[in-house]
């Protein structure tokens, strides 16, 4: 079994997900006892989300390549951003190390591609949303990426910062989050992407009038594949 490698912390409510996750996903592949290899490097997400804010993305990368150093030293042998916003410095961070980066937004891609949807909805920050170093990568594998208005846009984001980074799961939020999902399916997405690893905390599949597709769900599960190989 490969060692799985985490930079977590983004927020830590995802990162325990992402733990439980790989081991009860090895756990049901191997039986027994078996459980992940796994080494966490996790942040604080206040440093983070300040240099995000300021559009500080460098230094942010360095912050996340130096931790992916350690990772590796740690003896890793495949490396998870775990956080789809991060991926923005998705280059530098691979840049830092030999071990291969298992990148959110190709293991979505796939993932939207099997369920046989090409037009989908996406979910996530306003930098998931709105910059084009993720929108870009699922249009890069055939996919039409429809995002939520200006306003859709901004209560998606202000949720994910003030409550689901916190741990606030509150129905008035499930309910807006609804909402935009049914203006994403009016404009012709046949699929949503929870484009970020907090989302599936509050919206599950009964919740969505069309299939969703949960990036830390699917992330882990890639994780596992490649580390059972
Ligand atoms: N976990 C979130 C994501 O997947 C947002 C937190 C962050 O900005 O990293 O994008």
């Amino acid at each position: 079994m490969k060692t799985i490698g985490l930079l977590g912390g983004m927020s830590w409510e995802s990162t325990a997900e992402y733990y439980r996750l790989l081991n009860e996903l090895t756990r049901d592949e191997l039986g027994g006892l078996h459980s992940a290899k796994c080494v966490l490097y996790s942040v604080d997400f206040a440093e983070v989300e300040h240099l995000q804010s300021e559009g500080r993305w460098v230094e942010a990368g360095e912050l996340l390549a130096s931790a992916a150093r350690s990772v590796e030293a740690a003896g890793a042998d495949l490396l998870l951003i775990c956080t789809n916003t991060m991926h923005k410095v998705a280059d530098q961070v691979q840049a830092a190390v030999q071990i291969p980066l298992l990148h959110l937004a190709d293991t979505t891609a796939a993932a939207v591609q099997a369920a046989g949807v090409r037009r989908v909805g996406l979910l996530g920050t306003a930098f998931t949303m709105e910059q084009d170093f993720y929108r870009g990568r699922l249009a890069s594998h055939g996919l039409d990426v429809l995002v939520p208005d200006t306003a859709g846009r901004a209560a998606v984001h202000r949720i994910i910062y003030e409550e689901l980074c916190l741990g606030v799961i509150r129905d008035e939020s499930r309910a807006a989050y609804q909402a935009v999902i049914g203006e994403l399916v009016a404009g012709g997405a046949e699929g949503v992407i929870l484009g970020c690893t907090e989302i599936e905390l509050l919206i599950h599949p009964e919740h969505s009038p069309v299939p969703v597709f949960p990036t830390t769900r699917l992330h882990a599960a890639a994780a596992v594949t490649a580390a059972l190989g």
